[in-house]
């Protein structure tokens, strides 16, 4: 009982998909030093009603808070960060995220009101951090989201590889391409187990290119002749960057609608990404052109009840309404646990 031991002890997320809360240790028993990877949530479905999230119980995590090194984030959707302002204020630890998902924490802390400057550190893509027995290589992969990163994590027991979620997109079009070489200089060494996403993993063939999207957008898009509202997942920015590009090419104006529509491109920007693309129109203004000129880019791809798709499909938008011969797009495919939604 008194050798050092590598311990992973997921809290959430392996074999259910959402609220990703992973811890892993290594040391003496009496003296083991904790590092949590991702803190999210799930969206409950119609089988819990009266609940919309669910996040992990994070009472172990509590308990080990003194030994915790820090939070180390692999990217920003919410099945990722979601629960973070719940469950961080109890440990008040160090966090580490790459810039596009640092931007959008802040964000969710500020709205919070609480001030996480002194525990935050940013870290660049692609770079290295130490954390007591840790040495934690970030690598760059593709998914739906900017900055996705799998982590290599060096310990004096060997090396875990954990995933994240990704994909794998040869033209990802906003970002980076997947850190091949890195990658592979880890497989050359000894890694001990790969805690993997494993989302779609039974689905065969290859999952499709952000860039062959933006040529099937494009092609509809020219055929269309009246308004054309597209919903989508706010937070892929590459969708979002398309179909900026796609009203640009025929000749329309842009507007974004709802609120993490807004979050988002905000934060890409800051970010340095969406930087050759044409200025959006406020909804209020976007009233005053023509069908003809305008494509509404919309939350809510999911049919959820807060999203602008639902509120613009029941006609109490205030602002987006559809008229005969208009067109949605929905630019996105159902997941598991939020089709019941629908
Ligand atoms: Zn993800």
């Amino acid at each position: 009982m008194n050798k050092e031991q590598l311990l992973f002890c997921p809290l959430g997320g392996s074999g259910e998909i959402g609220m990703n809360l992973n811890l892993y240790a290594y040391g003496k028993e009496e003296n083991q030093k904790w590092i949590a990877v991702d803190m999210g949530v799930t969206f409950a479905d119609d089988s819990i009603p009266g609940v919309d999230l669910i996040y992990p119980d994070p009472g172990f995590l509590l308990d080990k808070k003194k030994d915790l090194l820090g939070l180390v984030l692999t990217h920003a959707h919410e099945d990722h960060i979601g629960a973070i302002t719940i469950i961080w204020p109890k440990l008040k630890c160090k966090i580490f995220a790459t810039p596009f998902t640092a931007t959008l924490i802040k964000e969710k802390f500020k709205e919070k009101k609480i001030d996480i400057t002194d525990y935050l550190k940013i870290v660049p893509l692609n770079s290295k951090i130490n954390l007591g027995p840790f040495e934690i290589d970030f690598i760059t992969l593709t998914h739906s989201i900017p900055e996705p990163n799998g982590l290599s994590i060096k310990t004096p027991a060997g090396i875990i590889l954990h995933s994240g979620d990704w994909k794998c997109d040869p033209n990802p079009l906003v970002g980076e391409k997947i850190n091949d070489t890195k990658l592979k200089s880890i497989g050359n060494q000894d890694v001990l187990a790969m805690i993997c996403d494993s989302t779609n993993v039974i689905s065969e063939g290859r999952a499709g290119s952000e860039s062959d999207v933006r040529e099937s957008l494009l092609k509809i898009i020219s055929n269309l002749k009246k308004k054309i509202i597209v919903t989508s997942f706010a937070s892929n920015v590459a969708r979002m960057e398309t179909i900026f590009y796609c009203a640009k090419k025929t000749n329309r104006q842009i507007s974004l609608v709802g609120r993490s529509m807004h979050r988002i491109y905000k934060a890409a920007k800051q970010c340095g990404y969406l930087q050759n693309i044409i200025e959006p129109v406020d909804p209020r203004d976007a009233k005053n052109i023509s069908r003809e000129k305008i494509i509404y880019l919309c939350t809510g791809s999911q049919g959820e009840p807060m999203g602008a798709m639902r509120r613009i499909s029941s006609g109490i938008h205030p602002d987006v309404y559809l008229d005969k011969g208009d067109t949605v797009i929905f630019s996105s495919k159902i997941i598991p646990s939020n089709e019941k939604k629908l």
